[in-house]
């Protein structure tokens, strides 16, 4: 039996922080990961996702690239090879990580492995004595009770990602942020996209303003939207469409279902004296929160689990940390809304839809709500100002440079 202080399962974010965080203190530190490293993130999620994305984008501006004096002729996406180059990026990415796995002094097996007890796991075969052990397996996508993945008519977001040809139509179920993204790369791509979401609002965690302008930038995008709808049944015709019911009673026709509707931790006995970080603890699902946890569990590095930041790619981005107005009392804060095409910047880059939203209470930033281009990058600038609680006086102190999106904050916060 070999020994190590530290066996982890599972080498997605989670896994491998924890892996690197326990070399950097001198542990010896045993990975094991059944399939690719990386886990979810870097092989059907954060990574894959966005960079189809970024080709959609591209294609995107293009497309009204005349009116910036770029001509081109005879534009076309070629879908085939936008899914080739999102291998490439993956493929070297995990190589990259595989590296530095190697080059920390972290131990990888590639097995499947079973947690015995708090000191034991097997796998291949062996059984390995761990002081410590992490659970860090992730989540898996979840169906409908009423509807279940296929694999080619009803899909799921591991699915969509084999896809070698766009489909005409898409029904995508869900509107956060995985449905929402694909619903941007599909329209973007031509494809006949309905988004059927079951809350009142589209992206149903997100400030209700932001909501609201994320319906605007659908109709704007020609995606069609359902809210307060649920998707019921899905019957399969001739095998080449589907047929959607909705609970409103209308049944859409299309030539395939993505179901974004959520994921579910791996289902695993929990047992005592383990630790479970990253999706499969059954908390918010994001890549950076699997990051934070793991640097917690091996370093005590604590975080405010109020300010993990949301964030939805595409364009305009959008993202959010802290307190939405609607988790506020009336007259208990003070609202500043500045929008984007005031700034300069946006018109240089012709991407003028959005605004800065913040929300204060007692002279400090309590949330922000950010639809912009940048939005992921801006939202930390306010994050940072929560989490050392500055106040709004003091940060109108600082100098942003101009012409940039962060003048938006700076002119946000100076109306508050
Ligand atoms: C389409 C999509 C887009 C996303 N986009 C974003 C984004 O933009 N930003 C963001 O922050 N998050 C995003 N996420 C969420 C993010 O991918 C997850 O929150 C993150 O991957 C969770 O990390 P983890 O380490 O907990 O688990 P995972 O990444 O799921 O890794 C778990 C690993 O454990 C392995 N494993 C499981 N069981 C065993 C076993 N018994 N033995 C050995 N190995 C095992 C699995 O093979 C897997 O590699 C997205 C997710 C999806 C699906």
């Amino acid at each position: 039996m070999e020994n190590f202080d530290l066996g982890i399962v599972g080498g997605g974010p989670a896994g491998y922080t924890a892996a690197f965080q326990a070399r950097k203190r001198g542990m010896d530190v045993v990975l094991f990961e059944k399939d690719e490293l990386g886990g979810v993130c870097l092989n059907r999620g954060c990574i894959p996702t966005k960079t189809i994305l970024h080709s959609a984008e591209v294609f995107e501006q293009m497309k009204s690239a005349a009116e910036l004096g770029i001509e081109s002729d005879n534009l076309r996406a070629n879908f085939s090879k936008v899914m080739e180059h999102k291998d490439k990026i993956v493929e070297k990415l995990r190589k990259n990580l595989a590296l530095s796995l190697k080059n920390s002094g972290t131990v990888v097996i590639k097995e499947f492995a079973e947690i015995l007890d708090s000191h034991t796991i097997k796998a291949g075969g062996q059984t390995y004595h761990c002081e410590k052990i992490i659970s860090a397996i992730g989540s898996v996508p979840s169906d409908l009770p009423a509807v279940k993945f296929d694999g080619k008519f009803i899909l799921s977001s591991d699915d969509i990602l084999n896809l070698k040809v766009l489909p005409k139509s898409i029904v995508i179920a869900g509107s956060g942020a995985i449905g929402t993204e694909w619903a941007r790369i599909f329209a973007s791509f031509g494809v006949d996209v309905t988004v059927v979401e079951f809350a009142p609002h589209l992206l149903p965690n997100a400030d209700v303003e932001v909501s609201k302008r994320l319906e605007r930038i659908f109709k704007v995008g020609k995606i069609k939207y359902y809210t307060s709808t649920a998707v019921e049944k899905v019957e399969i015709i001739n095998n080449s469409v589907v047929k959607v019911y909705l609970s409103n009673g209308e049944i859409l026709e299309s030539h395939c279902v993505l179901l974004a509707t959520g994921r579910k931790p791996v289902n695993c006995q929990r047992i005592d004296g383990v630790s479970y970080i990253g999706d499969v603890s059954g908390s918010i699902q994001l890549a950076h929160y699997a990051i934070r946890q793991a640097l917690d569990e091996i370093g005590q590095v604590s975080y405010d689990e109020k300010l993990i930041p949301s964030v939805i790619y595409g364009c305009p981005e959008i993202a959010w940390a802290g307190l939405r107005e609607q988790d506020l009392a009336e007259d208990s804060y003070k609202k500043s809304v500045f929008l984007i095409s005031a700034l300069g910047k946006s018109h240089c880059d012709n991407c003028t839809d959005g605004f800065v939203k913040i929300l204060s209470s007692d002279g400090l930033i309590v949330g922000a709500h950010i639809v912009s281009k940048e939005a992921s990058a801006l939202i930390e600038q306010l994050i940072i100002a929560m989490q050392n609680k500055i106040p709004v006086e003091k940060l109108k102190e600082t100098c942003f440079a101009h012409p940039t999106y962060s003048e938006g904050i700076f002119e946000s916060l100076c109306n508050l």
